[in-house]
């Protein structure tokens, strides 16, 4: 099969005829029709995340239909949410996540904290991701995807909107909400927040009018530069943007008892701040992962919002292309490479 490769980290991905991968115990065999591009494959690709498997297959917002099923599939262990495991038949569409694997079984995943999980594999990171004609994937951890989205539509919430969802569940009931950073999750996460009536507040680079226009268009109530303070106090921010010097700024703009969500997995260093934009209770946090129960949910509400997603798509072996355009902000939408029959 296809398959663009990373033989190193800060090369370009290479294409590649690789060995069509076979389904093992538990696991689905995918034909992979779209894969969206996250910012996490840039950090992947430019060797900001240690110890990927190497060579690599990226890619983690996989969609496709369930071409072949392991033996063995698994009934276990139980959830410790009470949920079981979703069922795929042959044909079925199918979403695979970055989660791609825990062990059931340390003090995280028995606590329903399965993204924390001691032993995780990584979709696209440790384990071959989409960026491929084939892939196969643990059945426990796909997801069915809602009818009203097209292969293309749906594969940027398998990451930026399922991750994103847990930072935004993160800021609880906060009323006023400030997004930094208005990139492929903040768009998504903003209309969440929005069909849930928050008052939105959202920071882009100073001077980028452009996407302050959009972020007011799509219905936040301010949109001005990170290095402004919104006109009230936030009861939580979202930092989206991989830039440490955003946490303290954010700090700075919240009211009593906030909180800052950071939803990245990759940021720069974070500088130095006053203690007293700290006090009073508020709390600096990061999402890591996703849990099969956020993409659940997620899922259930994304089709009623809607949630519309803005996409550039890519023919597979333009990946390189399309992770260039990211890197350099040049997309107009979510890249999304599409796989050819
Ligand atoms: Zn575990
Ligand atoms: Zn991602």
């Amino acid at each position: 099969m296809r398959a663009m490769v990373l033989n190193e980290p800060k090369r370009p991905l290479e294409v590649r005829d690789v060995p069509k991968p076979k389904p093992g115990r538990g696991q689905l065999l995918v034909r992979v029709s779209t894969c969206a591009v996250c910012r996490t494959d840039l950090h992947v690709v430019d060797g900001e995340l240690p110890d990927p498997k190497l060579p690599l297959i990226p890619g983690h917002q996989i969609v496709g239909q369930v071409e072949e099923i392991g033996e063995e599939m698994w009934e276990g262990p139980e959830r410790p949410d009470g949920r079981g495991a979703p069922t795929f038949g042959i044909g079925d569409r199918v979403g695979i996540p970055w989660l791609g694997w825990t062990d059931g079984n340390c003090t995280y995943c028995r606590s329903g904290r399965e993204n924390l999980c001691d032993n995780a594999r990584f979709t696209g990171f440790t384990i071959d991701g989409g960026y491929a004609e084939f892939t196969v994937a643990d059945a426990r951890y796909c997801f069915h995807l809602p009818e009203r989205y097209s292969d293309v539509e749906v594969a940027p919430l398998l990451c930026a909107g399922l991750i994103g969802y847990r930072s935004y569940r993160k800021t609880g009931d906060a009323r006023r909400l400030g997004i930094y950073g208005f990139g492929n999750a903040a768009h998504l996460i903003a209309q969440i927040a929005i069909y849930e009536g928050r008052e939105l507040f959202v920071f882009t680079r100073p001077g980028d009018k452009a996407t302050q226009q959009a972020a007011r268009e799509l219905g936040a109530v301010w949109a001005g530069g990170s290095d402004e303070m919104p006109p009230e106090k936030l009861d939580a921010a979202i930092i989206f943007a991989s830039v440490g010097p955003l946490v303290p700024a954010a700090l700075h703009a919240l009211a009593k008892g906030g909180v800052v969500v950071c939803g990245g997995i990759h940021m720069s260093d974070i500088p130095s701040f006053p203690y007293a934009d700290l006090w009073e209770e508020r709390v600096i946090t990061s999402v890591a992962n996703l849990t099969r129960r956020d993409g659940e949910e997620f899922f259930e509400i994304a089709p009623r919002v809607p949630i519309r997603t803005l996409t550039q798509t890519f023919p597979l072996e333009e990946a390189n292309i399309a992770l260039d355009r990211f890197r350099a902000g040049k997309l107009g939408g979510t890249a999304v490479l599409t796989i050819a029959k």
